[in-house]
């Protein structure tokens, strides 16, 4: 008899994202209701980055769709390092702002580690500041990282529970990997972060109930390196040129491959992209909530 082969089931992050984006923009106009504002969300872009444009673009977009109020901050490329942070300082002194991101990465010449190092912890929605990454490490409440928060909830999604699997990230980097390891530890899985200098990647991914690539490599990870029925997290995002001179978006998955192997798949796109705002909304709103309960 022929192996009999099922195709994974898609984890649509675009319809969760949606789900979630509409409980927050309800939980969203209570609050406006109570308080007598909405809450407050300050993008600040410096540059011109196309790429960081057009997700400052959705964020916005995303925010005021949430019955939030969006300040948006676009400074020249040449701004000096002093009025950066000068107006980091302004909005964490403005009451009507809840949360500020800072739209990474800054232009060259600019420290992004010490203009994140200004904003007031109680804002910080993309859960960057020290003070935030020490409450993750600690297991204290405090917000955490958009991304990594949006991969567990897609996980959760497709398996109800994630206590005792294995978890593997590939990748370690402060925005993504480490956190996503210390969020899925906070859901008990047993965590197995790899990186550039591990040996024998696709074995260990191959241990993996529950994978998240977090790389910037294209279609990195064959179907040969997932284990059947395995929940695949696809963090990647990558523009390549496909054959017919057109551009287009993989992720560190070769997802075709990888869908007739795992139990379940995000897409790339429409998979952790989409969570990332609605995370980066949820975070708004609870910074919102917690500096409300201190006043
Ligand atoms: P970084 O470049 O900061 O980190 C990449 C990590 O991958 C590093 O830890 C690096 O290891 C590891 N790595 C690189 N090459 C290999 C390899 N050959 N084998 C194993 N590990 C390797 O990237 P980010 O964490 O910022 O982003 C990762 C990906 O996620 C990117 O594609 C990015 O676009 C995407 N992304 C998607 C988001 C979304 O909303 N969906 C949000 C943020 C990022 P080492 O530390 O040893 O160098």
């Amino acid at each position: 008899m022929p192996e009999v082969i099922t195709p994974a089931r898609l984890i649509d992050g675009k319809a969760i994202a949606e789900d979630l984006r509409q409980q927050v923009g309800i939980s969203a106009a209570d609050f406006a209701a109570a308080v007598g504002r909405k809450t407050g969300l300050a993008v600040v872009l410096v540059g011109d980055n196309p790429a960081s444009q057009v997700y400052v673009r959705s964020k916005i977009k995303a925010t005021e769709a949430a019955n939030m109020r969006s300040v948006h901050h676009v400074l020249p490329t040449d701004i000096s390092q002093r009025a950066l942070e000068a107006l980091i300082g302004n909005l964490n002194a403005d009451e009507s702002i809840d949360g500020i991101l800072l739209q990474l990465p800054l232009p060259v010449g600019l420290d992004a580690d010490a203009a994140i190092a200004r904003i007031d912890p109680a804002k910080d929605v993309d859960g960057l500041t020290e003070v935030s990454a020490g409450r993750l490490a600690l297991g204290r409440p405090g917000l955490r990282p958009c991304t990594p928060r949006g991969c567990v909830l897609l996980a959760q999604h497709a398996l109800s529970n994630l206590t005792g699997a294995h978890c593997v990230i590939v990748g370690r980097s402060i925005l993504v990997g480490k956190p996503a390891a210390q969020l899925f530890l906070e859901q008990n899985c047993t965590v197995t972060i790899a990186h550039s200098r591990s040996r024998d990647l696709a074995a260990i991914c191959r241990s993996a109930d529950i994978l998240v690539p977090a790389v910037g490599r294209p279609e990195m990870v064959r179907g040969s390196w997932i284990k059947p029925g395995a929940t695949v997290i696809d963090v990647g995002i990558n523009r390549i040129t496909a054959e017919n001179g057109q551009g287009r978006l993989v992720g560190d998955v070769a997802f075709a491959e990888a869908a007739l192997v795992a139990g379940a798949i995000t897409p790339v796109p429409g998979g952790v992209g989409p969570m990332t705002i609605a995370c980066l909304l949820a975070n708004t709103l609870e910074a919102a909530r917690a500096r409300r309960s201190m006043q």
